[in-house]
């Protein structure tokens, strides 16, 4: 067994070696917590953006998209609060010089603690077997008990110390808890301060009149900006949905974990505009149609959870994430929001624009209420090319290094391969691919052995081979080689194409849902 770290270690090395993620600027020694995706990253990446806006577009009747610009006008941050609220609490460790984030430290805090639970609960589990309730052990189980408590009561003291903005008493938690700087040790803390997120940019060729801006830190406030103009010109009626895709930014203060917080992100978010008093049932139908989705691509149920929010945004009258099970543990991969009218209601204040809904039922009109789903692009890439890595025992007693990528999400579906270079094998190999070429991401390869090549293409996260012999010179068949199982069939090449539409299309997997 690796462990988690390596095994973290492990899913970075492949993504570079692979072509999928690179550090940004790297020959210049990299930028923090900013990434590039390279030649499958980037094919990865557009397949996941659109499995997401097929299943939220495409499938809904009542959702549209709409692609916002990256800048808006700065009033937009002082109505959505984010000028005056999006801010984190750093700390600072006074002998390390290391930054941290306030509520962060905590919240590992608990994790470890958490970790102590399911440790307690394995052993019991060992020892009970089939009679084992684990959750009459964990309500009972003194010891658990008591390991619960210590985790709800830090929690929802932090909750509540960051809602009244009382920074001193997250720190005094801090140095009750006696957490220490997870590098040194050391429990020479700061005050803990605010930090506002955003980057600031200026627009405009001359110093005197430029006008400040800021890089979007979420996608959403482009669609609340354009709610009436979607709603009028789509003639859009409530319940309906805009979602959209794109680039966000935010200056992190600790940005670690790779692809999982990055400066500059891209997030796919979706505003539901409903009836105010209808929020309940709509957040549940987001939550469950959300997980649906997720739990469509095959990942394993047992690696998501619902996290209910403990401190709600300033917007939020309910919220939760689903958390993924990462290389590093449990940790929000989509959050869904229910915003009230906050934000239309504050773009009316500041505006001084109507935003509102007339409902020729009730004859009245109103300013809707919001659902959110928000998920970040690349940490959806982080779980599915994580989860995807494996390494695996073969019966000869050696490994082999698979990337068992969904087979809807991988770059390339099918690598077509000549056996040999010569006999004319190579110009079928290529014809093939020009053929499947107008359907699918193809490649031909043609160097190693081909043993050699089946290996690349199983770490590439490629599904399928096609291996072209002497037998096709006489009568037209290949040998198709499944990633996952290995397993290998004979099959006409003119029957190619069905073959692999059936394992990698959109509906397939969609229809899990
Ligand atoms: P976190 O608590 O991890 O900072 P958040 O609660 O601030 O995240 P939201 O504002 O709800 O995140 O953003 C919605 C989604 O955008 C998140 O669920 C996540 O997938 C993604 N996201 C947010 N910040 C980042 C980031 N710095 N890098 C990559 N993805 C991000």
């Amino acid at each position: 067994m690796v462990n988690q770290e390596d095994q973290f270690k492990k899913v970075i090395a492949h993504a570079k070696e692979y072509g999928y993620v690179f550090q940004s600027s790297e020959i210049y020694d990299g930028l923090s917590a900013v990434y590039d995706y390279g030649q499958n990253g980037v094919e990865l990446k557009n397949n996941i953006r659109n499995y997401w806006w097929k299943a939220m577009v495409q499938m809904h009747d009542n959702i549209v998209g709409i692609d916002a610009a990256i800048f808006m006008h700065p009033t937009t941050w002082k109505a959505s609060g984010h000028v005056d609220a999006f801010n984190d609490p750093l700390i600072d460790n006074k002998d390390s010089k290391k930054r941290y984030r306030a509520d962060v430290l905590i919240e590992d805090y608990c994790a470890k603690i958490e970790a102590k639970i399911d440790k307690e609960v394995e052993k019991a589990t060992k020892r009970f077997g089939d009679a084992f309730d684990k959750e009459q052990f964990v309500t009972t189980n003194q010891r658990v008990v008591e390991y619960q408590t210590k985790i709800d009561t830090t929690l929802s003291r932090m909750a509540k110390s960051l809602e009244k903005e009382d920074l001193a008493d997250v720190k005094a938690l801090i140095e009750e808890l006696e957490i220490a700087d997870p590098l040194t040790g050391s429990r020479n803390w700061t005050d803990v301060k605010q930090f506002n997120l955003m980057f600031g940019t200026k627009l405009g060729a001359s110093a005197e009149n430029a006008m400040d801006l800021y890089l979007r830190p979420e996608t959403a406030q482009g669609i609340f900006v354009n709610f009436l103009n979607v709603q009028k010109t789509g003639r859009m009626k409530i319940p309906f949905g805009i979602a959209q895709t794109g680039k966000a930014f935010r200056n992190e203060i600790v940005a670690r974990q790779f692809i999982f917080r990055m400066r500059e992100f891209e997030q796919m978010e979706m505003q539901f505009f409903i009836k105010p008093g209808t929020q309940g049932e709509w957040y549940d139908y987001w939550k469950a149609t959300r997980l649906k989705w997720h739990k469509s691509l095959g990942l394993g149920e047992a690696n998501y959870r619902f996290h209910d929010h403990e401190k709600l945004a300033h917007y939020a009258d309910a919220a939760c994430d689903i958390e993924f099970k990462f290389p590093f543990g449990f940790k929000e991969l989509e959050g869904i929001h229910s915003r009230t009218d906050f934000d239309l209601s504050q773009h009316e204040k500041y505006s001084g624009k109507k935003l509102q809904y007339f409902d020729p039922e009730e004859n009245t009109s109103y300013v809707p209420y919001v659902l959110e789903t928000s998920i970040g692009l690349d940490r959806m890439f982080l779980a599915v090319f994580s989860n995807s890595l494996v390494e695996e025992e073969l019966d000869n007693n050696t490994t082999r290094t698979v990337l068992k990528l969904p087979a809807v999400l991988a770059p390339t579906k099918a690598a077509v391969l000549p056996l040999v270079k010569k006999d004319g094998l190579p110009e079928i190999a290529k014809k093939i691919v020009d053929d499947l070429k107008w359907d699918f991401n193809v490649s031909y390869d043609e160097k190693d052995a081909v043993g050699r090549r089946y290996r690349r293409q199983d770490a590439a996260g490629t599904p399928f081979c096609i291996t072209v012999d002497h037998d096709t010179l006489e009568d037209n068949s290949v040998t198709i080689r499944y990633r996952d199982t290995m397993e290998q069939k004979r099959v006409k090449i003119e029957e190619l194409r069905d073959i692999i539409k059936q394992e990698v299309d959109v509906k397939t997997w969609l229809m899990k849902m």
